[in-house]
């Protein structure tokens, strides 16, 4: 179906699907189905949040996650089950910095909850005091640009989850400020758990430091700067641009000169590009999870912090896939 795109970046087709869905996915689906009995509802755009909600509100949140995780961020597919659980949202917690833009404002839109749409009282953005990386020098959407704020895949460096746990905890307290205590305590206690995973990655992942690599798109730069992996290239030439024949020739030249050891990709991308270009860097293609959810197995966000460090040193030995 022919689809137009709108000034803001949405497409017509998923705008008139979603109003479509609107008033039939309310109607079908009662509440109780949607979240467990607890004295805040919150929504996540993707389960990297849901996980640290869960461990900061305990009981007395209930959590729901839109994306699976399996998804790229920034084109998880819209869902009738996604209006229902907007409309009863206390919260939703996003990555912010217009990870999210092509697919949730306009679900967030046509929710029927004015709490939960962009801008609103109930819209939080994690990434507050987090050191942000890639900022463009000016706003720049053209080419289909997903990165116009700077680079949003902070959910994936470890040294950014103390940071991300402080911003959710703070947005419940403000939500439910009866529980402040309670989320206070059991923040400080997960907030302890990441220091020290973040101290265990940094002494197994010491073989990743100063090695170069090739990133599928530009989703690596938190995880580089944690591990000390130096970039050089993207085969996307920009965030969400397909690349050309000619990106790709200049791409692989560029991995000579650097010496590149691992071309990375993540599970939502088609691994043909990036096996290819390792064939011809004689390096490994490894492929790492880009939110928690992403594979089996990665139930929590410090999973994922675990798994992709195990992806990263497997491709130094020959042994990721
Ligand atoms: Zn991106």
């Amino acid at each position: 179906m022919k689809q137009t795109v709108s000034a803001t970046g949405y497409h017509s087709h998923t705008l008139n699907t979603i109003r479509s869905w609107c008033v039939l996915a309310m109607l079908v689906l009662p509440v109780q189905a949607i979240f467990a009995k607890a004295e805040l509802n919150v929504v996540a755009s993707v389960p990297d949040l849901a996980d640290m909600a869960k461990c900061i509100g305990g009981s007395a949140v209930s959590v729901v996650s839109l994306a699976t995780g399996r998804e790229d961020l920034h084109a998880v597919p819209a869902r009738p089950a996604f209006l229902p659980k907007l409309n009863k949202a206390d919260i939703l917690l996003t990555l912010g910095l217009d990870a999210e833009h092509a697919w949730l404002p306009p679900l967030a839109d046509e929710a029927r909850n004015p709490k939960i749409r962009e801008n609103g009282p109930g819209w939080i953005d994690c990434y507050e005091g987090i050191t942000l990386l890639d900022i463009p020098e000016r706003l720049d959407r053209s080419e289909g640009e997903q990165h116009p704020l700077g680079n949003p895949h902070y959910n994936i460096g470890p040294q950014c989850g103390t940071v991300m746990a402080a911003n959710i905890e703070k947005a419940l307290a403000a939500a439910l400020p009866q529980q402040a205590r309670s989320f206070a305590a059991n923040g400080d206690a997960y907030r302890k758990e990441i220091t020290a995973l973040t101290k265990e990655l940094q002494v197994q992942g010491k073989p990743l430091d100063g090695i170069t690599i090739i990133e599928y798109h530009p989703d690596m730069s938190y995880l580089c700067a944690f591990y000390h992996l130096s970039i050089a290239g993207s085969i996307e030439p920009k965030a969400g641009v397909p690349p050309t024949a000619a990106h790709l020739k200049e791409l692989e030249q560029l991995g000579r000169e650097h010496g590149v050891r691992l071309i990375i990709y993540n599970q939502a991308q088609n691994p043909k590009l990036p096996e290819k270009l390792a064939r011809s860097l004689g390096c490994s293609a490894v492929r790492i999870a880009n939110a928690v959810g992403a594979q089996k197995g990665i139930t929590s966000w410090t999973d994922l912090q675990r798994y992709n460090l195990k992806q990263l040193l497997g491709g130094l030995t020959g042994g990721a896939r």
